[in-house]
């Protein structure tokens, strides 16, 4: 039997009623080349399964990447590990690969000063888990407790945070510029409560612990708040030069020098 025994216009438009878009388009192709080559008919189905496979995981994968909001172009590979001789590459390509911490809801923290790279680096591993199959939310902290506020406002916080469940990863970026009267409501401390030991967060920020008692509205619940966090998380201190300085003063050469520049500066290469 060849493919012009069977009604082929039905054929197709039963494949879109059963959502198989990827066998509706290769059949007609796959089917002539099984015919010609004489192909088994286990072969052949087998062969339109497997693409349709790959082709809704490269679907689910997009729509996982659209969700994220990730920041554009930054990605591991454009990451030079050499600035910041305190991460081991090996080290954050083994996050990557999610498994046992995103499934306990472990939690990772990256300090240091402005310019370093920790927003690069966050969206970056969100990213490569997002190609790994896992859900990620980036999102700017004071953003999301704008939104997280607004919601218990219409007194459906408990919802909004039940919702980020979905995300098995949120990063929260610059989690120390969430301003006072933002604190003062504490969505995040319910959001990090919310989260705790079943979902994992990455948080960054340019403030060690001891100058958090600004994001939290008094010094008990930031006690409480570092505490949940830190518990099962791994930290990353990025205590090195500011990537952007640096790049200004390699670009500008050697001619105008920073205030405080340090000899490191003027590697030539
Ligand atoms: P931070 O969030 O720590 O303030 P960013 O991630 O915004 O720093 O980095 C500032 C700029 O410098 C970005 O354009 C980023 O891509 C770049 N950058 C920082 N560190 C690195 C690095 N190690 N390798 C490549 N680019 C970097
Ligand atoms: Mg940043």
């Amino acid at each position: 039997m060849t493919s012009t025994d069977i009604d082929a216009a039905r054929l197709t438009l039963a494949l879109n009623e059963l959502r198989l878009p990827a066998i509706k388009a290769l059949w007609p192709r796959f089917a002539e080349q099984a015919d010609k080559e004489g192909w088994r008919a286990a072969r052949l189905l087998n062969a339109l399964v497997e693409h349709e496979l790959a082709e809704r995981d490269r679907r689910r994968i997009e729509r996982h990447l659209a969700q994220a909001r990730l920041l554009p172009g930054k990605t591991l590979d454009s990451f030079d590990f050499n600035a910041v001789p305190t991460l081991s590459k090996a080290h954050i390509n083994a996050i990557t690969a999610g498994d046992s911490w995103i499934g306990n809801g472990n939690n990772i923290l990256l300090f240091g000063p402005p310019g370093v790279g920790k927003s690069h680096l966050s969206s970056a591993i969100g990213l490569a888990l997002v190609e790994n199959g896992y859900r990620v939310l980036f999102t700017r902290t004071t953003d999301l407790v704008q939104k997280l506020q607004q919601a218990r406002r219409d007194l459906v916080l408990e919802a909004a945070i039940a919702k980020l469940d979905k995300y098995h990863l949120l990063i929260l970026d610059d989690i120390a510029y969430v301003t006072k009267d933002q604190a003062e409501t504490s969505v995040l401390f319910e959001l990090i409560s919310a989260r705790y030991e079943r979902r994992s967060m990455l948080i960054t920020a340019n403030q060690p612990f001891g100058a958090w008692d600004t994001i939290f509205p008094d010094p008990a619940m930031t006690l409480a708040a570092v505490d949940r966090i830190v518990h099962h998380a791994t930290i990353f201190e990025m205590n090195v030069e500011s990537y952007r300085r640096k790049a200004a003063v390699k670009a500008k050469g050697p001619g105008r020098p920073p205030k405080q520049a340090s000899a490191a500066d003027f590697n030539p290469d």
